[in-house]
């Protein structure tokens, strides 16, 4: 574990088993469940997820919508649809900025006092792990200095140790 400073740390693990109050996924415009970690929180989740899902009508990439969390651990799941990498030059970098931005804004929205976030886009979206981790930390970085909440505390949790490399 890692800590970059008293509120943000970092972590090699599953997110499926983080015991805050929310984690992130990295879920697709449909908000219907996938691969890699999408899979991962519904399956631990169970099927009442998908049902809650269902109905909220897919997301818009870099944008985010909550949840409950049913059968994980934590209290709710907020989902953000994170960009898929074409090269840079279709906006990748802003969307993915929004997507930690709107997932913050969610959990002060929401009283949460501690999330943790996947590496969002790093997997099959492809975008480029050391770019990603110098957003995720920079993005997070500016919106606990200039949120009025003083509390909420951060977990980036990375699924090896290769993807944590990028964040020291
Ligand atoms: P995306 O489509 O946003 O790229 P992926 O799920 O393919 O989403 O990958 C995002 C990141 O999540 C990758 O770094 C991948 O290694 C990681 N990941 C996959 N499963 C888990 C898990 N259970 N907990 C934490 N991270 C995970």
């Amino acid at each position: 574990m890692k800590a970059l400073n008293e509120n943000i740390q970092i972590v090699v693990g599953d997110i499926t088993k983080y015991c805050g109050d929310a984690i992130v996924n990295a879920a697709n415009t449909s908000l219907l469940g996938g691969g890699g970690v999408d899979g991962a929180i519904h399956r631990a989740a169970g099927p009442e997820l998908l049902k809650e899902c269902t109905a909220l009508g897919g997301c818009r990439v870099g944008h985010s919508k909550i949840t409950d969390a049913y059968n994980l651990p934590c209290k709710k799941v907020i989902h953000t649809v994170g960009p898929i990498w074409y090269g840079g030059s279709f906006h990748e970098r802003e969307m993915l900025i929004s997507c930690y931005k709107t997932s913050l804004q969610l959990a002060v929205d929401n009283h949460l006092a501690s999330i943790a976030f996947p590496c969002i886009s790093t997997g099959v979206y492809r975008f480029p792990k050391s770019e990603a981790s110098q957003i995720a930390l920079k993005t997070i970085s500016d919106f606990l200095a200039q949120s009025c909440d003083q509390f909420l505390k951060i977990t980036i949790v990375c699924f090896d140790k290769d993807s944590a490399s990028y964040y020291s």
